[in-house]
């Protein structure tokens, strides 16, 4: 399938570049981030602020982060009350960042900073949104690399038909995608997706994915799972049509079942010599049971979960708060 045309206006680089980082228990990557970002702000074309948001981390994060932005009037810090999770805490960076170009990336350089260089190059050819696609993963087991392959080739489906395949979160956004993406307000968050509903000039940018530079990964598969479900429901009807088309297709058969029985039951009547195969028996009524039984509380389950979300949704808590914060006294 083709994509929506644009075109591209070339601009100058960014008057001011915001790096976005979201933190969580990430105490041990921090001295490593620090030398490798230090020095990879010195090769940008223009100034840049780093704006670090920590999602609530329970060991010294904050602290660590604390000590580093004191030192350095480019960071802003944001410190969440609570954790509230890698996709909020990303939002939140998104909400105060001033740049003409905002980067997303993740604490534990798996995402070569140096990337950044080649998205800025897309900025200025005139793309909305430079998103990093993954050639190749470094480090992670099988099954990582393999759920993560069928887990974007169904959310193509699911989700939308433009968003990437094998892209997280990092990526450059320009300030006019920027606006558009802060518009929008749900609850249950999936940046990736959302980044492809609102459009704009998309391009990828191709790059190798590095093993975490230190620590252990903070999205254990419980949180994976839970991450797959918000995509799928939170962009699609789909599941709702599933349990659908399910009860058509179990309601058909039981039709079907009923009139055979009927028919078993007339002929004997009227050719009691006639015999047919009558299969009786708790089997049969066991299985339908179960069947039918099972169908309809998936069903019920499914909508429930559409339900809990719109119940979320309704609420319309504030999507964070914020605790502390470094020079972000102007928000
Ligand atoms: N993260 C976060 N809140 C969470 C979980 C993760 O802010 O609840 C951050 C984490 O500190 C890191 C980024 O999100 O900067 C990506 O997490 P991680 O590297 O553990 O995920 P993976 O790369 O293994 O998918
Ligand atoms: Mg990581």
């Amino acid at each position: 399938m083709s994509k929506t045309t644009h075109i591209l206006r070339p601009r100058e680089n960014p008057k001011l570049m915001s790096i976005i980082i979201p933190f969580y228990n990430e105490e041990e990557v921090i001295p490593l981030l620090q030398t490798e970002l230090n020095k990879f702000v010195q090769t940008l074309p223009c100034p840049c602020e780093l704006i670090f948001v920590n999602d609530g981390s329970r060991d010294r994060t904050l602290m660590l982060l604390d000590a580093w932005a004191a030192n350095d009037s480019r960071i802003r810090l944001l410190g969440f009350a609570r954790n509230f999770g890698h996709q909020t805490a990303v939002t939140a960076g998104l909400d105060v960042a001033c740049g003409d170009a905002v980067v997303i990336m993740d604490a534990d350089l798996q995402d070569p900073p140096d990337v950044i260089h080649a998205m800025l190059a897309k900025y200025r050819e005139g793309y909305d949104v430079a998103y990093g696609q993954r050639e190749m993963r470094v480090g992670e087991t099988v099954f990582k690399r393999f759920t993560a392959w069928a887990f974007y080739r169904l959310m193509r489906r699911l989700v939308h038909p433009d968003l990437p395949v094998d892209a997280g979160d990092f990526r450059l956004i320009s300030s006019e995608c920027l606006h558009a993406l802060r518009s929008m307000r749900e609850t249950h968050r999936f940046l990736r997706g959302m980044v492809a509903w609102v459009g704009f000039a998309q391009t990828p940018v191709f790059y190798k994915r590095e093993a975490r530079a230190a620590g252990e990964t903070k999205y254990p598969l419980r949180k994976m799972l839970k991450f797959a479900w918000t995509a799928a429901l939170s962009f699609s009807p789909l599941p709702l049509r599933v349990s659908l088309i399910l009860g058509v297709i179990i309601a058909f058969v039981g039709f079907l079942a009923g009139a055979y029985a009927l028919s078993v039951g007339l002929i004997h009547f009227f050719m009691p010599e006639f015999r047919m195969p009558y299969s009786s028996g708790w089997a049969s009524i066991m299985t339908l049971t179960c069947l039918v039984g099972g169908a309809v509380l998936i069903s019920v389950g499914v909508l429930g979960e559409y339900v809990a979300r719109i119940y979320d949704e309704i609420k319309a808590r504030p999507l964070y708060l914020v605790s502390y914060r470094r020079n972000l006294d102007q928000q």
